[in-house]
């Protein structure tokens, strides 16, 4: 008999992809026979990348890995499980504030599939204060994002924001 795959799926907004981002996925990679890393649109956030530009960058820094891939999604996360087949979400946890919002998240999807099971991993130590929306307003200043990016992502940064400032 074929063994059942086992699909983990990591979703998230991805705004843009940080090290800290790239280091859940690498760590991930050994929990699951296939990880897929899928991008809400996340409209309600105003995203500075819009998906497919997000899409291009992850697609980009995952190229070396055989057993991810990324894709988009819309709508519940819930129904983009049940169309892979995935019963596992991964989701990162840093600061204990990150704590509240993905316990609530965690709580809604198990209830509206019992099935799923979201699963946390610990950041690294060194990732523990890197987000997004940090690396915009470090990157939007003129700072140097090269600690907290991928040189790829630092470049995307830069070309973005010289772009909306030229406009
Ligand atoms: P979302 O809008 O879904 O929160 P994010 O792109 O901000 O999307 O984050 C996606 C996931 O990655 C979340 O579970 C978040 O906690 C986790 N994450 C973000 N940054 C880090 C980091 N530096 N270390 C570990 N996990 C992280």
């Amino acid at each position: 008999m074929a063994k059942v795959k086992h699909i983990g799926v990591y979703p998230g907004t991805f705004d843009p992809m940080t090290r800290g981002h790239l280091d859940i996925i690498e760590r991930g990679l050994n929990l699951f026979d296939q990880l897929i890393v899928a991008v809400a649109g996340s409209q309600s956030k105003s995203p500075l990348f819009d998906v497919d530009e997000r899409l291009e960058i992850i697609g980009e820094e995952i190229k070396g890995y055989g057993n991810v891939r990324v894709e988009g999604f819309d709508g519940l996360l819930i129904e983009y499980m049940r169309k892979k087949k995935a019963r596992t979400v991964l989701r990162g946890l840093r600061v204990i504030s990150d704590f509240e919002y993905e316990f609530q998240m965690a709580l809604i999807n198990r209830k509206l599939d019992p099935g799923v099971e979201t699963v946390f991993m610990m950041t690294a130590e060194n990732y523990a204060a890197v987000s997004s929306r940090f690396i915009k307003e470090i990157a939007r200043l003129g700072g140097d994002v090269g600690a907290f990016v991928t040189p790829g992502v630092a470049g995307r940064l830069k070309e973005k924001y010289e772009r909306l400032k030229g406009q």
